[in-house]
């Protein structure tokens, strides 16, 4: 990574982006990110409701910030399932290495739920559960944690789990402003204490954050989510890292499905192959259909058996 000269790199335009800083003497790194047309685009794929606009926007987010500190290489990916009793029952995020994210809505359609005028109750929408991450960094074994849901509002769910699973002190904050056009505004934040943090700068932290803007008001007003980490951290030595684009993208293909069907194995391929209608698949994260006619399966079969 490069440090980068100008001020803030990445108000040139308003296309999604995610960047890094270090901070007050090296004791804080943070990231911040503008998601606005992948959740926008998340929001039109799936035909979510605003509750589960909202809900999957923030959970891509973190995800995506996450990915930014964590993942090492493009190959690499972090998984975020969660499984709440709540109508929308829970979502699955995939966040990789080369800044593209894609997600999914178990229940895309539910009824709006306010907390107050303007302000959706999306805890109410995802309830009880858990929430579970799987970094694969491809090494041997990929890593997973899973936690209770704390809030079901989602930043403070990553915080916990950053918390208790990696022993990292982070602070989340995830927005999705949801209009009747559909998603206007959509970003988040994430501040780590590195592990030479001094006392002072724990407290110097908690004050900026106490009462700090929400995202997205911040971003209506024209911040920039570089000068969003510096109005929060204060520092006139905060370093940025260069910008990097992010993206709403999908990695299936109907060679990937052909291995899912093989994987499945012989008696249930065996099983699918008598159907004279052939089979239907569609994925999940980007509504793609792939349609396999008999012939096609039976071919799948013929495979396996060599
Ligand atoms: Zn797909």
């Amino acid at each position: 990574m490069t440090v980068t000269e100008s001020a803030y790199p990445d108000t040139h335009n308003s296309d999604d982006v995610v960047i890094g800083a270090l901070a007050l003497g090296g004791q804080v790194r943070a990231y911040a990110s503008r998601t606005t047309q992948l959740c926008a685009h998340a929001q039109t794929i799936h035909q979510l409701s605003p509750m589960a606009a909202v809900a999957l926007g923030r959970l891509m987010t973190g995800v995506l910030l996450m990915a930014d500190q964590g993942l090492k290489s493009e190959p690499d990916t972090i998984t975020a399932i969660i499984h709440g009793d709540g109508p929308l029952q829970g979502m699955t995020v995939v966040g990789t290495g080369h800044q593209t994210v894609r997600g999914y809505c178990y229940q895309p359609v539910v009824e709006t739920i306010n907390k107050r005028p303007g302000k959706l109750d999306i805890a109410a929408a995802v309830g009880q559960g858990t929430l579970t991450i799987i970094k694969d960094l491809n090494l041997k074994e990929p890593y997973m944690g899973k936690v209770e849901l704390i809030s079901g509002e989602i930043a403070e769910d990553l915080t916990y789990y950053l918390a208790s699973s990696e022993q990292t002190p982070t602070a989340v904050s995830l927005g999705v402003l949801v209009e009747a056009s559909g998603v206007t505004q959509a970003g988040g934040f994430m501040v780590q204490l590195l592990p030479d943090a001094k006392p002072e700068t724990v407290d110097y932290l908690e004050q900026r954050l106490a009462g700090f803007p929400e995202v997205t008001h911040l971003m209506q007003e024209g911040f920039s989510p570089s000068q969003i980490l510096d109005l929060l951290l204060g520092d006139p030595h905060i370093q940025f890292y260069n910008p990097k684009p992010l993206t709403y993208a999908c990695t299936c293909s109907r060679e990937r499905m052909e291995k899912n069907l093989i994987a499945l194995g012989t008696h249930e391929l065996t099983e699918l192959a008598n159907d004279p209608k052939g089979i239907n698949l569609e994925c999940h994260f980007c509504n793609t259909h792939y349609a396999f006619a008999q012939g096609d399966v039976q071919k799948l079969l013929t495979e396996l058996a060599t």
